[in-house]
């Protein structure tokens, strides 16, 4: 048996409904099959009265046994209980899922005859283990290595929950590797090196997930610059058109109504599965099951063009996505010089060609099989990182993107943005402002993450005070800094102009990461609010001209060279004047009325007027 430093290091695809796991040898890739001697094996775990199945196994009882046959983890690892998207998962499932402590989601099994829970990581960790002894089996040696894949928009809970599984399972997990970056990695290794950028675009529909993922590639660096997708739109969903068809279809046939009986609905499934699977590749095939219900056989045959009928509005929900992801990264889509299909869903011919006609006819990506690139990349990492990869792979250097908004609160409860969502990480923003108040000692910094104008709108990840030299408003002045670094620690520093007085303060992830559940609503709010949002800037504006053009007058009318120009009584009435609209407005706190702040406003310029010429700016 190998020692440790010369076991090698392996590449898993942790998928929610098929995992794949390969290893780089002899200067290529190696897919692993299964004991079934399959390249893909199935994310389920199995609990019955005397063992437990994983896998191929797993899935294969499911008909039988499905309150403990487990599969979606991925959909709740390093999630919380109380998450909406949990929530509506667990109202799908068979098996059951419970509140644990800190909120954290706990499935209910029965095992050898006893009720036992299992967190999402529990679960994750066996499937891992299965996958480290299918390469163990085929390699003849031990493995202790690996670099486990996560979609690009996992958070960092999700990441280091896919982290300890890989824990649980005795991996030492070397990298969590995004999927679409896997997939380029797999795609891409030759045609690194020839200087130019490349804009690549990583199609990846699987079993319950679309995801879509646009990369910068440049010298072996790859950028993930935007990422969209659909979290229940997939494979599965096909499989469940077809299903619908093919009951009714028995139901004319027999007379018998299956569409209550789970286990009839099951098995139908798995041949729908299989049908679709064949439907990628040949015209027509038959669906067969024995015994389907009351001791009747189902045999029925269906054409892809049937099958296609059946999903298309399904196929083209796909390519949203797609849209999204270009228009969140700025980009046309004449752009993008690769698109690259990942996936086993997106072996579906019609998929393809509407994907292909998106891109005007452009040639995809497909000659590595869709559903091992992912793995495919993540081994050629593994190899990379343990310094067993050839020269062609050697220097990858891999980057992501902040999903929110970072900035911080200005006056007027305005979000003042640093670092705009999007932006590839590590990256550094840096801004001046000033003091909103005369001879202001303390200026509280709100820092806020989130896409609303108004910064209470978003999420606020933490706050903190730093002094300033008192100067009338506008003089005294802040330089504010935003670091952002590969884990997500943002670090924010401050530094006082005028005295040169400097403060540091970290923020770490793991106090405020958001779900990505939570980032979608904040963005969804953003497109929700916008109309009032926009209409509140509007307020805010026009109260903000009102402001500095009165602070500007106050300034002025004080000004002796001014002052000595006017009859004492116009001075006295303008300083008033401007005096009480600094006042009032120091009063209240923001009004939703705009024509109010107009009109102080043109009040206030009528009655500035002899003083308007004798200001130089
Ligand atoms: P995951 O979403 O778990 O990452 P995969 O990328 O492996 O999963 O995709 C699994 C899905 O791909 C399943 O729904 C499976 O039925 C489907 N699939 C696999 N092969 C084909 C094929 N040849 N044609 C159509 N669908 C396929
Ligand atoms: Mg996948």
């Amino acid at each position: 048996m190998a020692g440790e430093e010369e076991s090698p290091a392996i590449g898993i695809d942790l998928g929610t409904t098929y995992s794949c796991v390969a290893v780089w040898q002899r200067d290529r890739v190696e897919i692993i099959t299964n004991e079934q001697g399959n390249r893909m094996t199935p994310s389920y775990v199995a609990f019955t009265d005397n063992e437990r199945l994983i896998g191929d196994a797993a899935k294969n009882q499911v008909a039988r046994n499905s309150t403990n046959s487990i599969f979606d983890a991925k959909r709740l690892i390093g999630r919380r209980f109380s998450d909406n998207l949990v929530q509506s998962d667990i109202r799908l499932w068979p098996f059951k899922v419970i509140e644990g402590p800190d909120d954290k989601p706990l499935i209910v099994v029965n095992y050898k005859g006893e009720e036992k829970h299992f967190t999402a990581e529990e679960i994750s960790s066996m499937v891992l283990t299965k996958m480290r002894e299918i390469a163990e089996s085929y390699l003849g040696t031990t493995v202790k290595k690996a670099v486990v894949t996560v979609p690009a928009y996992f958070n960092d809970s999700q990441r280091k929950a896919t982290k300890d599984a890989g824990a649980i399972a005795g991996l030492n997990v070397l990298q969590i590797l995004n999927e679409p970056t896997a997939a380029a990695i797999a795609y891409g290794i030759d045609k690194i090196g020839n200087g130019k950028s490349k804009k690549v675009l990583i199609f990846d529909l699987g079993g319950g997930t679309a995801d879509v993922s646009l990369l910068s590639i440049q010298d072996g660096v790859f950028e993930v610059k935007a990422v969209s997708g659909d979290t229940h739109l997939g494979g599965e969903d096909f499989d469940n058109r077809l299903l619908k068809h093919l009951v009714a279809i028995f139901k004319r046939q027999s007379r018998v109504d299956i569409s209550r009986d789970a286990r009839a609905l099951r098995r139908l499934r798995t041949a729908c599965e299989k049908a679709k699977r064949i439907l990628s590749s040949t015209s027509e095939t038959t669906i067969e099951v024995d015994c389907l219900s009351n001791g009747i056989d189902f045999f029925s045959t269906i054409t892809r063009p049937k099958f296609e009928e059946l999903n298309m509005d399904l196929f083209r929900k796909c390519i949203e996505p797609v849209e999204e992801c270009l228009f969140e990264a700025d980009m046309d889509k004449s752009c993008v010089h690769e698109v690259v299909l990942t996936g086993g869903s997106s072996r579906i011919p019609k998929v393809q060609q509407l994907l292909q006609e998106f891109f005007y006819g452009k040639e995809l990506c497909k000659n590595i099989n869709p559903d091992e690139a992912v793995a495919d990349g993540a081994a050629v990492q593994a190899a990379v990182l343990t310094g067993m990869g050839n020269k062609k792979i050697q220097d990858i250097i891999l980057y992501d993107v902040t999903p929110l908004s970072l900035g911080i609160q200005t006056h007027g409860d305005r979000m003042s943005v640093l670092i705009p969502r999007n932006t590839t990480i590590p990256t550094k923003k840096v801004r001046q402002y000033c003091n909103t108040a005369d001879n202001q000692g303390l200026i509280e910094l709100l820092v806020y993450e989130g896409e609303r104008p108004r910064s209470s709108d978003n999420n606020l990840l933490g706050n903190f005070t730093i002094p300033i030299t008192p100067a009338p408003k506008g003089d005294a002045k802040v330089i504010v800094s935003f670091e952002l670094d590969t884990n997500g620690i943002l670090i924010v520093s401050t530094v006082d102009k005028i005295s040169g007085y400097k403060r540091k303060v970290t923020i770490t992830n793991d106090q405020w990461r958001l779900s990505n559940v939570e980032i979608e609503r904040l963005l969804q709010d953003a497109k929700r609010f916008k109309a009032k949002d926009d209409h509140h800037m509007k307020v805010l504006d026009a109260r903000l001209e009102l402001e500095t053009y009165a602070y500007k007058m106050r300034k002025a009318i004080n000004d002796y060279s001014i002052y000595s120009k006017l009859r004492p009584k116009d001075h006295k009435r303008i300083k008033d004047a401007v005096q009480e609209v600094i006042q009032w407005l120091s009063d209240e706190e923001g009004v939703d009325n705009l024509e109010l702040y107009q009109d102080e406003l043109k009040l206030l310029q009528r009655l500035c007027k002899p003083i308007s010429p004798l200001i130089i700016d």
